[in-house]
């Protein structure tokens, strides 16, 4: 297996054979009678294994990645789906357009970011990726070249937003871009001091600030339990271009695939510890460039093989509204207890907007994103632990994070998965789909 056909969390490990596909044709016509069938696969930065189809065929478009249209009256372009959000910042943001909605990696493909509906810092202002998204071009394995949209094939467009590559292969897609005047945001830093304070500040900043997301010291316990640094940010106004504030990519790597995951209690608090302390004042503000503020972790290549061959997994969760609070302090105590920390946690309120697709994650509530090294039954059943906890308040945990969790939790999280079901192309499969509806089918 050559490292790109692996998922970001490199867990589990999978096998497959390899179709690139550059044009419609080179979409293989036997594909039903193909054992596990075919899964398109985007740039692997799904943590779990929604982009795997082990012992299958992966459908790799990465020479996909062609701009072939752009409204510079309405903002809409239309792309190949195997672009990359990176190259799409970096053609577009000098001309004043940026994405609608980004998550924190720019290294992602289109493809990839409609069959995960993926979302950002601003859901709270603009939803999902699959809100903006206008038109798909969606070739199905019986060769059917489909246009879906919300007037044409509107069920199938529901089902392909957020439907883990499972309905088809995404040719091209139509989404808008948003107008900027220059790629900097005004953004405050906050250190607070627990759960109760993050909501307090996330309330009140939604109003006035597009994008907030606050990162988690995990090791913080008792009155210091899910302290940390809140962020929110706006876009920054116009700014004469000779006055822009510098910006130095510094492209860094982590050279070695160590035989041993290089964090452990040690490692885990010192970093939780300088991190939250790494700004003096309470509050700091800055003018910084849209690659410090959406994608720090970008700057380091490989940064996943700090965990080691064994890989790690990442747990995201929403809960609703109403048992938020009470669940991510739960969760938060859980880590305490068991020893096994999270390399700093994510949290974040989502809005109230109903998402597109019929297994998109977001919901209204509060989510949780934690990372954690594979050691195994022990962080298995932790992690089963967090799911009891989710499934009782009433919320769900992301797919596109996921390696694990069981055939009913799914059911759980996603009631309209049978009603997905019926879109899902025959020819299609993934490691993700065999594993949660094992049961059932
Ligand atoms: C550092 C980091 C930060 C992240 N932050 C966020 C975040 O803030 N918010 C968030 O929502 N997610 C986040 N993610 C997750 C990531 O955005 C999603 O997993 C995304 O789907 C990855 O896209 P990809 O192009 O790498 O696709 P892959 O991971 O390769 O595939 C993802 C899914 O898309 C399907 N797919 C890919 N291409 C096509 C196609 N052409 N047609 C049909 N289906 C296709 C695949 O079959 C698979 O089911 C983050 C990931 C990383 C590594």
């Amino acid at each position: 297996m050559t490292q790109r056909y692996q998922s970001w969390g490199r867990y589990p490990k999978a096998s497959h054979q390899i179709q690139t596909i550059q044009w419609p044709e080179d979409l293989p016509n036997d594909l039903t009678k193909q054992i596990h069938g075919a899964l398109p696969f985007g740039n692997g930065r799904s943590y779990g294994d929604c982009c795997l189809n082990d012992g299958g065929l992966l459908l790799d478009g990465r020479f996909r990645n062609r701009l072939l249209a752009f409204d510079a009256h309405s903002g809409i372009l239309r792309c190949e789906a195997g672009v990359l959000l990176a190259d799409i910042l970096e053609l577009m943001t000098p001309r004043g357009w940026f994405p609608a909605v980004t998550p924190g990696t720019k290294l992602l493909t289109v493809g990839g970011a409609i069959a995960n509906d993926v979302h950002g810092k601003n859901h709270h202002r603009t939803g999902s990726f699959g809100d903006h998204v206008h038109r798909i071009g969606l070739l199905r394995s019986d060769g059917q070249q489909l246009i879906c949209s919300p007037d044409e094939n509107t069920d199938l467009f529901r089902a392909t937003i957020g439907g883990i590559g499972l309905t088809g292969y995404i040719l091209w897609a139509e989404f808008s871009l948003r107008p900027i005047s220059n790629p900097y945001f005004d953004m405050e830093t906050i250190r607070y001091g627990n759960v109760e304070d993050f909501f307090q500040l996330s309330s009140e900043s939604d109003q006035d600030y597009e994008y907030t997301l606050a990162w988690l010291d995990c090791q913080g316990r008792g009155k210091n339990l899910g302290r940390g640094l809140f962020m929110r940010g706006n876009h920054a106004p116009f700014i004469p271009q000779a006055q822009w504030p510098k910006h130095a990519s510094r492209q860094l790597n982590m050279p070695i695939d160590p035989p041993f995951t290089l964090i452990n209690g040690l490692t885990l608090k010192a970093f939780n510890t300088l991190y939250y302390y790494k700004q003096i004042r309470r509050s700091q503000c800055a003018c910084v460039h849209y690659d410090s503020f959406f994608y720090p972790l970008d700057a380091i290549d490989n940064w996943n093989r700090i965990y080691g061959p064994k890989g790690f997994f990442q747990y995201q969760c929403v809960l609703p509204q109403e048992s938020g609070q009470d669940g991510i302090k739960e969760i938060l105590k859980g880590i305490a207890r068991s020893g096994q920390g999270s390399f700093l946690g994510v949290l974040k309120v989502f809005g109230d907007r109903q998402s597109p697709g019929l297994l998109s994650f977001p919901r209204p509530g509060s989510t949780l994103a934690l990372d954690f090294p594979n050691r195994g039954k022990k962080t298995l059943t932790l992690l089963e632990r967090f799911d009891t906890i989710v499934r009782e308040a009433g919320g769900a945990v992301y797919i596109a994070k996921d390696a694990r969790m069981s055939p009913s939790s799914f059911r759980h999280f996603y009631p309209q998965w049978q009603t997905f079901k019926s879109f899902v192309d025959p020819g299609f499969s993934s490691s993700f789909w065999r594993r949660v509806t094992e049961e059932s089918s």
